[in-house]
């Protein structure tokens, strides 16, 4: 399956990424990892994003495009299966993926959208600065990533839900339970989401179903 994900930071994108391309052995391509490798190791391209990802500013496109140049020649010798996370941010990438992966046959067969609210994202982004000590889970770059993905981030989301391959979880639940909803619903479009026409494609948004269906008890 190739798997897309938009999310606000610290919303889960890095363990469900993780939990999907163990369950379904394919590559895990998370752009905030590979990033932070270069940033380690020292590379050219660390020594250029590293105050960005300081301050929780986007890196330049530029910058991403080697980045995923390295990525999309592991997924194609992977078979074209993908579970990517990290991108699109922007709406410029949203359709700069959407070209590349369609001339390749790559596209996206669902994005996940794991919503969850700015107070949850925060405060679990300053408990794990106290364990992981990460650059940007500071108070101003958390307002910032914030901020950016409200501005930038979140109108990619109609356009998916308008592609009708947008599935929507709460993810404000516990790592476990988001998780077990995610492969459930993944497991059942896995068989069937290549024969249904874009045309004919829902986007489907879970988190409606715990207020409609306590109203109907
Ligand atoms: P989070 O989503 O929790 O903020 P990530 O690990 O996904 O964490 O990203 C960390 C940082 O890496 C971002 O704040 C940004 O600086 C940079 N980054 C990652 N992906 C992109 C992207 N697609 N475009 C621009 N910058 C990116």
């Amino acid at each position: 399956m190739r798997i897309g994900m938009v999310a606000p930071p610290g919303a889960g994108k890095g363990t469900q990424g993780a939990l999907i391309a163990a369950h379904f052995n394919i590559p895990h391509i998370c752009t905030g990892e590979i990033l932070r490798d270069h940033v380690n190791r020292g590379t050219d391209t660390g020594r250029v994003v590293s105050d960005y990802l300081d301050r929780g500013e986007l890196v330049p496109d530029e910058v991403l495009c080697d980045t995923i140049h390295q990525a999309l020649s592991d997924v194609i010798a992977a078979g074209g299966d993908y579970v990517l996370d990290g991108m699109p941010r922007t709406m410029d990438q949203a359709r700069a993926i959407h070209r590349v992966s369609s001339e390749l046959g790559m596209a996206p067969d669902v994005v996940l959208h794991l919503k969850a609210d700015d107070e949850t994202v925060r405060q679990r982004m300053l408990a794990r600065a106290a364990v992981e000590h990460r650059s940007d889970d500071t108070e101003p770059a958390i307002r910032r990533r914030l901020a950016l993905y409200h501005q930038m981030t979140e109108p990619i989301l109609a356009w998916y839900a308008f592609r009708g391959i947008l599935v929507t979880v709460d993810a404000t639940r516990t790592a476990a339970e988001v998780g077990r909803e995610i492969l459930a619903v993944l497991e059942v479009l896995r068989p069937v989401i290549r024969n249904v026409p874009e045309k004919m494609r829902r986007p489907v948004d879970l988190t409606m179903l715990t207020p409609a269906m306590a109203q109907g008890s």
